[in-house]
């Protein structure tokens, strides 16, 4: 199973890291071992000290495609739900300054948080959908995916353009603005529209 990663798909997200708006999606990867097992709490890793939440919308893939084009493409993805990938953004930092790539401080164990799944239907593709991060009871990042730089089947195309896509596939569409700090203790509970898909604790 492969997870594919979104970068700065969101313009005001782009602003607060100081970083440019991009062209083109900005594609990363995380491995399977990133998903955090259902029920489980997540704990911050000892290498870094700047643990940054990002809730984002998260597709599931359920045909094989390769070169998607065209307005169906969104018919190769079968559910959709909000996930957390999480951040080590000093380390981060210090690898984009020194020009290597970001897997370190993105793609380590356990730092794909991952909701229930709700089914894509055409109704949910073809509205903006909204959904949320909240920290700790209170709401941190409000999420539009109007708001895309990239819609989602912008994203299959140009994902597909380099890779393959297979069932199971997991597609993590990007951050709105309001990415922030995670401590010891924090609870985080993801929203798509009005619904909880999932929260998780922070070991102490
Ligand atoms: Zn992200």
């Amino acid at each position: 199973m492969s997870i594919f990663c979104i970068g700065r798909n969101y313009v005001a997200h782009a602003h607060e890291l100081g970083n440019e708006v991009p062209t083109s999606p900005v594609i990363f990867m995380k491995p399977s071992t990133a998903v955090l097992a259902e029920g489980k709490n997540f704990t911050i890793p000892s290498f870094t000290n700047d643990l940054h939440y990002e809730g984002e919308l998260v597709l599931r893939v359920s045909k094989e495609g390769k070169n998607l084009k065209g307005p169906n493409v969104l018919d190769y993805c079968d559910a959709i739900t909000v996930g957390i990938d999480f951040t080590a953004r000093d380390l981060q930092n210090k690898l984009k300054e020194k020009g290597l790539p970001w897997e370190k401080a993105k793609a380590f164990d356990d730092s794909a948080i991952l909701g229930k799944w709700t089914p894509l239907t055409s109704k949910i593709v073809e509205n903006p959908i909204r959904f949320s991060l909240h920290k700790n009871g209170t709401i941190v990042q409000d999420g539009d995916s109007s708001l895309m730089i990239f819609p989602l089947a912008t994203i299959l195309e140009s994902l597909t353009e380099y890779f393959t896509i297979y069932p199971g596939d997991l597609i993590y569409t990007g951050t709105p603005v309001g990415v922030g700090p995670t401590h010891k203790g924090d609870v985080f509970e993801g929203y798509f529209e009005a619904n909880q898909v999932f929260s998780v604790k922070v070991n102490p």
